[in-house]
Formats: C-alpha cells, sequence, structure tokens
C-alpha cells in the first residue's frame, strides 16, 4: 500500500508577480510501504519545493498530496501539522539537533511532546542510538560528536515517534565522501529494520543506484 502519493503536483512561485517562476508541473509520485525511493535533481529542479510540499510544510497550487491514503490538500494547518508529528520523519544535510541536550535528550524530546511517559521514550532513544553503533555517545552533546555521528543522532531523532514516511535532503551531503558512505549504510539499515517508507533526496548517483527505485526531476 502506498504511504505517500503525489498527485498532479503543481507549484509556481510569484504566481501574481510579472516574473512567475514554475518549478513543478504535474508531478506523479508514489512511496510504498517500506519502499527507498531516491529523489535525483540537478539544483534548482525543485527538490526543496517538493520536499517541503510532501512534508506539510508547503501547499501545491493544484494537485493533491495524499498520506496514508488521506488526502491532506485542503486540511487546516493544525490537522496537518499533527499529522507532520505522528507520520512524518525529517533528516536534513545538517543535523539541527539542540546543541544543550545530549544525543538521548535530542531523541527524548520529540517523544514526550506526543505524550509518551520518559521512561518509554529513553529506552526508544537507547534502542536506536544502539541501532546506529552509539550507545557510548548517549550522553553527549553535539558539539562533541563527529559530523558522522551528529547526523546517526539526527536520523534517530527523525525515527523517535515512529513514523511511516521519512523525507530526507541530501542526508550525508555535509560528510566527506568515506564518512557519507558509512553514514548512508547506516541509514539504510535503520529504514530496512523499521520498515520505513523514505524518500531521500540526493546528488550521489551512487547512493541513489543503492535505493530501490530513482526518481528524476529536471529543470526545463
Ligand atoms: P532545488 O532544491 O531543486 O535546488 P528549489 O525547490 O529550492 O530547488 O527551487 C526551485 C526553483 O524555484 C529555483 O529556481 C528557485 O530559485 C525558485 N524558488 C524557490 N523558492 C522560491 C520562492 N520562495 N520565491 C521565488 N522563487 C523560488
Ligand atoms: P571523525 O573521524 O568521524 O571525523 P572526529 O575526529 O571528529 O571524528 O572525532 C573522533 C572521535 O572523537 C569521535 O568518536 C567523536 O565522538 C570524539 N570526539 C570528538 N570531539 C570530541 C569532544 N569535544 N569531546 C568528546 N569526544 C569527542
Amino acid at each position: 500500500s502506498e504511504v505517500l502519493h503525489l498527485q498532479g503536483v503543481t507549484k509556481t512561485y510569484g504566481k501574481d508577480t510579472t516574473s512567475p517562476v514554475p518549478v513543478l508541473r504535474g508531478i506523479d509520485l508514489a512511496v510504498g510501504r517500506g519502499e527507498v525511493v531516491a529523489l535525483v535533481a540537478p539544483s534548482g529542479a525543485g527538490k526543496s519545493t517538493l520536499l517541503h510540499i510532501a512534508g506539510l510544510l508547503d501547499t501545491p497550487d493544484a494537485g493533491q498530496v495524499v498520506l496514508n491514503g488521506r488526502d491532506m490538500t485542503g486540511l487546516s494547518d493544525k490537522v496537518r501539522t499533527e499529522a507532520r508529528r505522528a507520520e512524518l520523519g525529517f533528516v536534513y544535510q545538517f543535523h539541527h539537533l539542540l546543541p544543550e541536550f545530549s544525543a538521548a535528550e535530542n531523541i527524548v524530546l520529540p517523544q514526550l511532546a506526543t505524550g509518551v511517559s520518559q521512561r518509554e521514550a529513553a529506552e526508544r532513544a537507547a534502542d536506536l542510538l544502539g541501532r546506529v553503533g552509539l550507545s557510548h555517545r548517549a550522553d553527549h552533546r553535539p558539539a562533541e560528536l563527529s559530523g558522522g555521528e551528529q547526523q546517526r543522532v539526527a536520523f534517530c531523532r527523525a525515527l523517535a515517534n515512529s513514523p511511516a514516511l521519512l523525507l530526507a535532503d541530501e542526508p550525508t551531503g555535509n560528510l566527506d565522501p568515506a564518512t557519507s558512505d558509512r553514514v548512508f549504510d547506516v541509514l539504510m539499515s535503520l529504514v530496512r529494520e523499521t520498515g520505513l517508507a523514505a524518500l531521500i533526496a540526493t546528488h550521489n548517483l551512487e547512493l541513489a543506484e543503492r535505493m530501490d527505485r530513482v526518481i528524476r526531476l529536471s529543470v526545463d
């Protein structure tokens, strides 16, 4: 079954100006349960716009965003925010961890926001950190971790609330090639073990080829 389905998604910036910028024209894209899809796009093709729309942070001018069978277009900001918290996980090129909190705390906090008990949240954080090989770093703050370790913690945080879909924008793009490769392997095992669906934007064609399917956006 489909976790994400974009149907005819269209987006133009500056519609009411003399120089509108059409970015997405009738994008159709589906990500199934447990499927890992690469999004490959040259700079300026609309990759960030597409991820923002799929992540319910922006709305298309036309077309539908269907998440777990539910059409999210036209729903209130409140409902979309709730769906974002419950069903989506995000990873970016930079980790965006809270600097004053430890690795474990960074994974615990988003869970507490959904009403999970402190104990359950701590157990989940410990389990996730174990899966990415960072049990020994649980009490370290982000600044005490290497770039690859910071990204692995960011993956754990994205999965803290057991989302149905992971949206990632160049998740290893800030790392040197060797680290990027290793950290990408960790991300793939984590995604596979949890049966998560994922849409992962990357410029790295070798990484893209290791996913289940590649979707290309072009600039025209
Ligand atoms: P990518 O992530 O593929 O580089 P983006 O989705 O960020 O592409 O942007 C696609 C195009 O839309 C680019 O030409 C960009 O300049 C333009 N664009 C992005 N955001 C805006 C905006 N808020 N207003 C006007 N143009 C924008
Ligand atoms: P990498 O080889 O991945 O680039 P670094 O050279 O930055 O990593 O760090 C190597 C190891 O030292 C990592 O395990 C990292 O967690 C640890 N480390 C780096 N800086 C600190 C620090 N300020 N305090 C504690 N541990 C640190």
